[in-house]
């Protein structure tokens, strides 16, 4: 596929995407002998997904939710008011997880390369995660931002693999023993991995190790709102609480580029401060999450230091930390 494409068609109206969306799922269906289930999170993108499905495929559709036991209770009881959902677990316990690979920082794709390039015994590896190589656009590839360099030293391992554990895992086994593939409702837009993707398979995959369809790859985040409006589909009361992403509670995905005031940690804070506090406490290396946290330069609530870093503080102390790492490099 070609990025023009991707462009083109983002631009469609509502309508041509909605027929779009049933046209993928129904070409999935008919390459997989009807076999696919929704992949439904409880959150709006996948909810609008479930509804397509349902309202113009076939009813019934099957859906199958994934609890991680990281989930806003608004979204597990929205989840609990639909029919057909199979409702999985992980095998490892959060806490768990995080003690053993690592938290998940910055972005899926940088706590990968930060694991790599503290753990890997490839010095080939290493150096392009530290360096880069040298893509066919003339840039550098495959490398940790410079921003994050720092963190191949933090006294903590920084993993991606918490979604391994906690996602991937239990609907690969779920998949394996039911012969369902899944529609997953992301769009390309939201991350490079996923464009990436896109650009690789379009919106139904067939690849051996990654048979899955994504429907609303061309969707914004505005055609999902339109979608909910225009066709009065209930979602989740979480977005009306002030949250503008569900997913896991404390996920540090992405954190870091929330702009203004409040960020996702005084959202949950302020809405299940018990498991705020839960969360702050889990540890790897004898290092707490809000540690960690604070390490990156994330304002949390009840950080002592509140008042300081509003005032821009942590900026300083980051740029401390990357001159320190780029001196020790160099
Ligand atoms: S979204 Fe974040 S917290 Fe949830 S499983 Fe993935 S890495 Fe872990």
């Amino acid at each position: 596929m070609l990025y023009e494409d991707l462009k083109i068609r983002t631009g469609w109206t509502l309508s041509q995407k909605i027929d779009h969306a049933v046209g993928t799922i129904e070409a999935f269906l008919a390459k997989t002998d009807g076999k696919g289930y929704i992949s439904f999170s409880g959150g709006k993108d996948s909810t609008v997904l479930l509804d397509i499905a349902r309202r113009f495929v076939r009813r019934g559709f099957p859906a199958v939710f994934s609890n991680t036991g990281n989930e806003f209770p608004e979204i597990v009881q929205f989840v609990r008011t639909f029919d057909d959902v199979t409702i999985i677990r992980p095998k490892m316990r959060i806490s768990d997880v995080l003690s053993k690979y690592g938290f998940p920082l910055v972005s899926k794709e940088q706590s990968q390369y930060i694991r790599q390039a503290r753990n890997t015994n490839s010095e080939i590896l290493r150096n392009i995660r530290i360096n880069g190589k040298q893509g066919r656009n003339g840039y550098k590839q495959g490398k940790i931002d410079d921003k994050w360099l720092f963190l191949i030293k933090a006294p903590f391992e920084v993993s991606e693999l918490c979604c391994q554990k906690l996602k991937k895992d239990p609907f690969h086994t779920y998949s394996k023993e039911t012969g369902l593939y899944p529609i997953i409702g992301t769009m390309a837009s939201e991350s490079r991995l996923r464009l990436q993707k896109w650009l690789k398979t379009g919106c139904n995959s067939f690849d051996s190790k990654n048979i899955a369809s994504y429907p609303l790859s061309i969707w914004t985040e505005n055609d999902i709102w339109e979608y909910i409006h225009k066709l009065k589909v209930p979602y989740s009361p979480i977005y009306d609480k002030g949250c503008n992403r569900t997913g896991c509670m404390f996920c540090g995905f992405g954190c870091h580029m929330e702009k203004g005031l409040f960020n996702r940690f005084d959202v949950l804070q302020n809405l299940h401060p018990k498991a705020y506090q839960t969360f702050m406490a889990y540890e790897n290396n004898g290092v707490t999450y809000r540690d960690a946290l604070e390490y990156i330069g994330i304002k949390l609530p009840d950080s002592k230091n509140r008042q300081l870093r509003l005032f821009g503080i942590d900026e300083i102390i980051n740029t401390n930390k990357v001159n320190s790492y780029e001196s020790n490099y160099s």
